[in-house]
C-alpha cells in the first residue's frame, strides 16, 4: 500500500502513512517555502515527492514533534542541507542521551542507506525551546508547545503544532486514530495527563502522530477521547496482569475486542505487552 499525500486546509498537507505508519506534515508558506513536521529517511522519497507536489520548494525548517526514529531520522538529511531542525528541549535530550544505540538499532534492517546517504547519523535538533516557541514564515504561523507530562509522556520530546491561519492542529504521537499505539516507551499515566488539556484544544483540522486526520473539534474530541480510554484500559489491565489477577493471553484477546477490534497494526498489542513483562519500558 502506497502512502498518500492528503491536503487537509489551504496550505497544510500530510503523507499519510500507510497501514498506520508515521504521518508527515507540510506547512506552506505564501513564498514557495514550506516547513516538514517530522520525517523519516527510510521514508525520504514519499517526503521529496510530496514538497515537489505540493510546491514547498524551499524548506524552511523541520520540526521533531518527539524523538522516536521515525520521526526524526531525516533530520541528517535536512541539516546537510542547511534546515535549522526546531524541536524541544526534551526531544534533543532524549536523542542526546538515549538516540544512539536505538538509531543504531532501527539503521541494522535497512543498512543500504549508509551508502545512499554517506555520514547518515543520529542528527538532534539545533534549534531547541523549553516550554513553547513560534516559528513564522509568510502566511504561516506555527505555535509549537512541549506538552510531555513530568518530561515523559508518549516520549520524552512531545510536541505539538498548532497551524494559526488555518486551525490546524499536529498531534504527534499523543494521539493515533485507527491503529493501536506504541506505548512501550511511554509513560501511561503521565501520558494520559497530557491528553486531558487536548480535549479542549480548538482547530478546524486535526493530525495525529499515526492513522487518518480528523475534521473539525468535535470528531476530534471524540478521538482523543478514545486514546484516552485505551491507555487509562490497557494500563488497568498492565496492573491486572502484574497482580497476577490477569493473564497477558487475556489482556492481547480484550485489546483486540469490543471497541478495538476495527483498529489496525495489531502487532503492537502483543509488542506492548511484551515489553511490559520484560519490564524495559514501564
Ligand atoms: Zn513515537
Amino acid at each position: 500500500m502506497e502512502s498518500k499525500i492528503h491536503r487537509v486546509s489551504r496550505s497544510a498537507y500530510v503523507v499519510i502513512g500507510p497501514e498506520g505508519a508515521t504521518n508527515f506534515g507540510i506547512v506552506r508558506a505564501n513564498d514557495g517555502g514550506a516547513v516538514i513536521i517530522d520525517a523519516d529517511i527510510r521514508r525520504i522519497d514519499e517526503v521529496e515527492e510530496a514538497l515537489k507536489l505540493t510546491g514547498g520548494a524551499k524548506v524552511g525548517y523541520l520540526v521533531n514533534t518527539h524523538e522516536h526514529f521515525d520521526h526524526t531520522s531525516a533530520n541528517y538529511y535536512f541539516a546537510q542541507r542547511g534546515v535549522p531542525i526546531v524541536a524541544s528541549a526534551g526531544c534533543a535530550r532524549a536523542m542526546n542521551e538515549e538516540g544512539a544505540p536505538d538509531f543504531a538499532r532501527m539503521m541494522a534492517p535497512v543498512a543500504h542507506l549508509y551508502d545512499r546517504f554517506p555520514g547518515l547519523c543520529l542528527t538532534v535538533p539545533d534549534m531547541v525551546f523549553t516550554a513553547a516557541t513560534r516559528l513564522t514564515l509568510p502566511g504561516v504561523t506555527l505555535h509549537l508547545k512541549y506538552c510531555a507530562e513530568n518530561g515523559h509522556s508518549h516520549s520524552k520530546g512531545d510536541t505539538t503544532v498548532y497551524f494559526e491561519e488555518d486551525e490546524t492542529l499536529i498531534a504527534g504521537d499523543l494521539l493515533y486514530t485507527e491503529v493501536h499505539p506504541v506505548t512501550f516507551f511511554g509513560n501511561i499515566p503521565n501520558w494520559l495527563t497530557a491528553l486531558k488539556p487536548l480535549f479542549q484544544s480548538h482547530y478546524k483540522q486535526l493530525i495525529p502522530g499515526h492513522g487518518p486526520t480528523v475534521e473539525g473539534e468535535q470528531a476530534g474530541r471524540a478521538y482523543f477521547k478514545k486514546m484516552y480510554d485505551y491507555l487509562e484500559d490497557f494500563y488497568g489491565n498492565l496492573q491486572e496482569i502484574k497482580a497476577g489477577r490477569k493473564s497477558a493471553e487475556e489482556i492481547a484477546a480484550h485489546m483486540m475486542r469490543g471497541a478495538y477490534a476495527s483498529l489496525g497494526k495489531t502487532r503492537m498489542v502483543q509488542r506492548n505487552i511484551n515489553q511490559f513483562l520484560t519490564g524495559r519500558w514501564y
